[in-house]
């Protein structure tokens, strides 16, 4: 084996929740290594494609506070790159009254002081100037924080920053294993092709190939409860001299819709004449043995999926997007689902005690945070127990005990938005 050097932290993944991580580290003077299976910006994996939606609205608390301060770090990473990955606009989250995760969701508007509006039909009609459309029976919420992130853009400037201050990064490097280096402490990161690496303390940010990894190098001790789900992304026509009508620039917000399904989608931004509204689902997957499409047209999943779309955007959006033509666009990409759709943070633990970190199971809303998650992973890695006792109040709920106990994980008094078909 050919040892290729030594760092002080070795980031296993570089999707966006990687390379924000060797950008904070790289930026605190680590020498910092991160590697990547694939080649950079590869479309296999969850952080490539055009649009993120940011949102400080979530029916759970500890998001709340994650999400505002992450928005500031996305604002520091473009004013040091000098190029904008974000794009802002407003967030409207809408669906039945008595839908509990919109009450938790508002109710932790008003618990967080985050400036927001509540709609009723007639409200959201005059307030969208007839762009948007609710059912009698439900309701809305309008908050400030919201709008696109590019991912691509984003995962490439967090690897340009980590590069400028100084990180190694190397693609096409599949890592197989990771051991405690029992003579200098520390961790030996090995690859498929032979080479290895040593790192004083490592961050495993693998996706949805963290399961199979962690498996792997805790020899079976230490399951992650993550099921990898293959999802699509459906864009739609607007309709012609309505072009306009739903970009940023108009006040088109970007949107998520509860109730049974999950509809979520962001304002016309990278397909001038597309928008985007996708449903909140999928299905199980082995992420090395993709089908890239979605079920064939005809089976119950798709044409359910379809269908619901259609008649959420007759109603919502009425005239200016063609619905009855179906989507113009799908695109593949995977989601890393935790039973409770929290997220996985915390050392791995066992032998490695805190020399490795372990970062996973975003559940379909990690891009947002990255720069936050990144910031703490480096802190972890970095400062070991302690650190991890400062972060407590955020980290708590993401911590990996939570499943012993309880294999549905964090327990919720409302309803899980993901569905699975
Ligand atoms: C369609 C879709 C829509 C979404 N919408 C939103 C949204 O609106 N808002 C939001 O906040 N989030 C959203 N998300 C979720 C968000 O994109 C993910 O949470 C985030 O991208 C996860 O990033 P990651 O770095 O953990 O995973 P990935 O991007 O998959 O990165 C993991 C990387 O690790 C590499 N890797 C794996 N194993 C190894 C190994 N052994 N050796 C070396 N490298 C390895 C992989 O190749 C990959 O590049 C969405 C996701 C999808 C799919």
């Amino acid at each position: 084996m050919e040892n290729l050097g030594r760092f002080d932290v070795i980031v296993i993944g570089a999707g966006v929740m990687g390379s924000s991580t060797a950008y904070q580290a790289a930026k605190r003077g680590q020498k910092t290594l991160l590697v990547e299976q694939f080649d950079f910006l590869h479309y296999r994996g969850s952080s490539h494609g055009e649009s993120r939606t940011i949102r400080a609205t979530y029916p759970e608390p500890y998001y709340v506070p994650m999400a505002i301060e992450s928005e500031k770090l996305w604002r520091d990473a473009e004013s040091e790159i000098g190029y904008k990955v974000y794009f802002k606009a407003q967030q409207l989250d809408l669906g039945p009254v008595e839908n509990s995760s919109l009450v938790a969701l508002i109710a932790n508007c008003e618990k967080h002081s985050l400036n927001h509006q509540i709609l009723n039909r007639h409200r959201a009609k005059e307030y969208f100037t007839g762009k948007i459309e609710l059912p009698d029976d439900w309701t809305a919420a309008v908050t400030e924080l919201g709008g696109v992130l590019k991912p691509t853009k984003a995962v490439a400037m967090f690897q340009a920053l980590a590069i400028k201050h100084g990180a190694a990064l190397k693609d096409k490097t599949e890592i197989i294993d990771l051991v405690t280096d029992k003579h200098r402490g520390g961790v030996l990161v090995s690859s498929r092709s032979g080479e290895t690496f040593w790192g004083k303390k490592c961050v495993v940010t693998a996706g949805a190939w963290v399961s199979k990894l962690i498996q792997k190098v805790s020899n079976g001790a230490t399951i992650l409860p993550i099921q990898p789900i293959e999802t699509n992304v459906f864009y739609w026509k607007i309709k012609e001299g309505h072009e306009h009508d739903y970009t940023i620039e108009s006040g088109f917000p970007s949107f998520a819709s509860y109730g049974e399904p999950y509809i979520y989608g962001t304002p016309a931004l990278e397909y001038p004449d597309l928008i985007k509204v996708a449903v909140h689902g999928g299905r199980e997957c082995d992420p090395n043995k993709r089908t890239w499409k979605p079920p064939a047209s005809g089976t119950e999943g798709i044409t359910m999926v379809i269908g619901h779309l259609k008649e959420w955007i007759k109603s919502t959006f009425g005239n200016g997007v063609d619905w009855e033509d179906g989507p113009v666009i799908s695109q593949s990409c995977l989601y890393s689902m935790t039973p409770d759709e929290d997220y996985i943070i915390d050392f791995l633990g066992g032998g490695f005690n805190e020399d490795v970190v372990v970062a996973g199971g975003f559940s379909g809303h990690g891009f947002k945070m990255a720069p936050l998650v990144g910031r703490i992973l480096v802190d972890m890695a970095t400062g070991g127990k302690a650190a991890a006792e400062q972060l407590d109040e955020v980290i708590k709920h993401f911590k990996l005990g939570r499943f012993k106990d309880n294999p549905r994980g964090n327990v919720k008094e409302f309803e899980d938005q993901v569905r699975l078909k």
